[in-house]
């Protein structure tokens, strides 16, 4: 239970006068981004990326050539835009100095009046700009009363925001949650936050959200540290918690008898390679010991990963336990479903799935049988760990693609895992140690270095949209000897519904070209009509699908061969390099086309020369994070939702070895937090939401 002195700032925004239910949504959706409404706590964490400065005040004849003024004019005749002109609505200002202009598009004539009427003193602020020799304020932002003018912040805070919010919305939500912000005790040690001059907590987020001051650029700001070094801490502390918890539960020995992982060997349509064997020998020899397998498995799309995580399942099962087998969509769960059910048919292992999409009798039924234990490994999206779900005697849990999961997923997820399960998390992702420390916590990792034999590069091509006609012959020719291909649309807006109709658009474009043999797949279609779309790919019965980047993750359809993504420029090498992973699997001559809308910048052309260069998902994911930065590549892991709200890992990794080296001190001293440093840092826990740690102490 979150303590109670928190409960203001989890509040909904919509408390706050002045937000209603519009602006209440547009706010989750700028803030949360996981479909959850808006809380005070979500504002206070979203702090300002900028100030505006108002306090240069001068006369007209005093205006500089370009930055933000703040000046008293008197209001002058009001030029109203001629009627069917995209002109300006102008009105006429002056002081004892001189004239000046203020312009608006799209102005009603009544408000204008209402707002600026001739003849009245008003102090204005605003961005200044020249028309030839004349002076313009374009859309003040602040107009008022003279006698009003402590109305106007002299140092404004500025908000990265989503369309049809402003700053000042967000000003004012700021301000309540400021209000509400509870005196807290410190969590951080006392010597040093000294040490750092770093200000406590609350002063860090009122000089945030109020500033007095401007803080030049490239000076450490040391308030974001102090909340930075807050976030990393909070991270930290709750990976540390589970995996303590994790190490604490004796392990057992799931060593098995060998016998079923010989059976599926020999059946399957190829020998493991070398790196796949070597991985899988490490695996099992962690899974025979009597203490706790957690570990990760890295390797590149392609490598192989599936099988390897079905013959450790195996093992677990040859030791009369069961395993799961978590995917991060529903997509990838029946595609792991058929594939593993081909490979294990006649072995006598028994398989099973559950997503949200099971209900009713049929769940029932399965769930029955899972704690019979008829079902030796179940398949699924994280419904696998809702409540209800029991399994006779869970041994294994392999989580695939696991950094498409969010940060409370994935520690929920490790909280329940809590019997002797050893864990087994797979990843494509190669990231750095320090940043892999960071997202999962301290694993043991098994990596998977080189390919199946018999791949073909893919032979990769960057080249503008304007080509789409050259593209579309190509893909004609391909079509026509059977090939088939894959089309993805990217994320365009932020809306979801835009991109549907972007890759609506696209299919229909199509569709009009190769008649019949064109599919649609987007996250809003409904399971069992994404099951057909699929199905009708894999079979050839469909040549052409279109995605959005559904597909991105795990899809596996060997005999497709050409990949065509439109606007590439926008994706991050990482997804590029996931997306391209869809071909290149079976023995044909593959295909990848980037399609970019010109023009290009420098960086993103380079970015894309990479993509045509390298197929080492390693070295791409450290030219991404040379040009990028780690923390947007971080960002990208999350499937949307970025792991740290306040923290950037571009400027702030600095903090994560001392991050790392307090946490581990704390948890040394005081295991359980109850100290009474500890139980500040329970505060700190909620407030960052990493708080499903905190279930492991209470549970012991
Ligand atoms: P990922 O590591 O990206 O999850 P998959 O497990 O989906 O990769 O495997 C990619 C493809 O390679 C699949 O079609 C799979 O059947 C095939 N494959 C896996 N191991 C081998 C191997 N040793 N030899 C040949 N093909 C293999
Ligand atoms: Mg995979």
């Amino acid at each position: 239970m979150r303590p109670e002195i928190l409960t203001p700032l989890f509040a909904d925004v919509a408390i706050v006068k002045g937000i209603g239910e519009k602006l209440a949504k547009l706010m989750a959706k700028l803030l949360r981004g996981d479909g959850g409404v808006a809380r005070l706590v979500d504002v206070l964490f979203h702090l300002p990326t900028q100030v505006i400065d108002r306090r240069f005040r001068c006369t007209i004849s005093q205006l500089p050539v370009s930055g933000v003024v703040t000046l008293e004019v008197t209001i002058g005749k009001h030029h109203p835009a001629p009627q069917g002109t995209r002109l300006p609505y102008k009105i006429d200002a002056f002081d004892e100095t001189g004239h000046m202009v203020l312009s608006f598009f799209s102005a009603y004539a009544d408000h204008m009046a209402r707002n600026y009427p001739p003849g009245e003193r008003r102090l204005i602020s605003g961005e200044i700009s020249w028309y030839g020799v004349e002076p313009q304020i374009s859309h003040p932002d602040y107009v008022l009363r003279v006698d009003d003018a402590a109305k106007m912040p002299s140092i404004e805070p500025v908000y990265a925001l989503t369309a049809g919010l402003s700053s000042k919305i967000l000003q004012k939500a700021a301000a309540v949650a400021l209000e509400k912000l509870p005196a807290l005790a410190e969590w951080q040690d006392a010597a040093w936050l000294q040490k750092q001059a770093w200000p406590d907590f609350a002063a860090a987020l009122h000089g945030e959200h109020r500033p007095t001051e401007v803080t030049p650029l490239g000076t450490r700001n040391l308030r974001r540290k102090r909340l930075a070094y807050d976030e990393l801490l909070a991270n930290q502390l709750a990976l540390s918690l589970v995996r303590a918890q994790m190490k604490r539960a004796a392990g057992r020995r799931l060593s098995g008898t060998g016998a079923l992982r010989a059976k599926l060997v020999a059946r399957l349509p190829y020998s493991l390679t070398g790196a796949q064997s070597g991985a899988l020998a490490e695996i099992v020899a962690d899974m025979a010991a009597d203490t706790r397998m957690i570990r990760l498995l890295q390797g590149d799309v392609g490598s192989g990963k599936t099988v390897v995580a079905l013959l450790a399942l195996a093992a677990a099962v040859e030791s009369g336990a069961q395993g799961a087998f978590m995917v991060p969509t529903e997509i990838l769960a029946r595609q792991h479903l058929a594939t593993l059910s081909k490979l294990v048919s006649g072995s006598g292992l028994r398989l099973g799935i559950l997503t949200s999409r099971e209900k009713g009798k049929a769940r029932e039924e399965l769930l029955q049988r899972l704690a019979d234990g008829a079902i030796d490994v179940l398949i699924g999206t994280h419904a696998l760990f809702q409540e209800g779900v029991q399994f006779r005697d869970l041994g294994l849990v392999v989580i695939d693609e696991q950094h498409r999961f969010g940060v409370h997923q994935r520690l929920a997820l490790q909280a329940k895992a809590k019997h002797a399960t050893d864990l087994l998390v797979m990843t494509a992702t190669p990231i750095p140690r320090t940043l892999a420390l960071t997202v999962y916590g301290d694993m043991d990792v098994s990596k998977i270095t080189e390919k199946p034999a018999g791949r073909q590069p893919i032979d990769t091509r960057v080249m503008p949209i304007s080509r789409m006609d050259d593209v579309i012959h190509g893909l004609q020719r391909s079509l026509a000897l059977g090939a088939r291909a894959y089309w993805v649309c990217p994320l365009v807006e932020e809306s979801e519904l835009v991109d549907l109709a972007a890759a609506e658009h696209r299919f229909s474009a199509l569709d009009a070209q190769f008649p019949g043999k064109v599919g649609l797949i987007h996250g809003r279609l409904k399971g069992p009509a994404k099951d057909a779309v699929m199905a009708a790919f894999q079979s050839g019965a469909l040549l052409l699908l279109v995605a959005t980047t559904v597909i991105e993750v795990g899809v596996d359809v060997p005999e497709a061969s050409i990949m065509v993504i439109e606007n590439a420029e926008r994706f991050g090498l990482a997804q590029l390099h996931q997306l391209r992973g869809r071909v290149g699997r079976g023995n044909a001559k593959s295909s990848c086309l980037l399609l970019y809308q010109d023009p290009l910048g420098e960086t993103a052309k380079a970015r894309l020369s990479i993509m045509r260069e390298s197929e080492d998902g390693f070295r791409i994911a450290e030219e991404d994070m040379r040009l990028r930065g780690a923390g947007e590549m971080l960002g990208t892991l999350q499937a949307g939702l970025p792991l740290f709200k306040i923290a950037d890992l571009t400027v702030d990794g600095e903090l994560l070895a001392a991050v790392r080296d307090d946490a581990m001190l704390i948890l040394n001293r005081d295991p359980s937090l109850t100290s009474a440093r500890g139980q500040a840092l329970r505060h700190l826990l909620y407030l960052f939401e990493r708080d499903e740690a905190i279930k492991l102490l209470a549970s012991g």
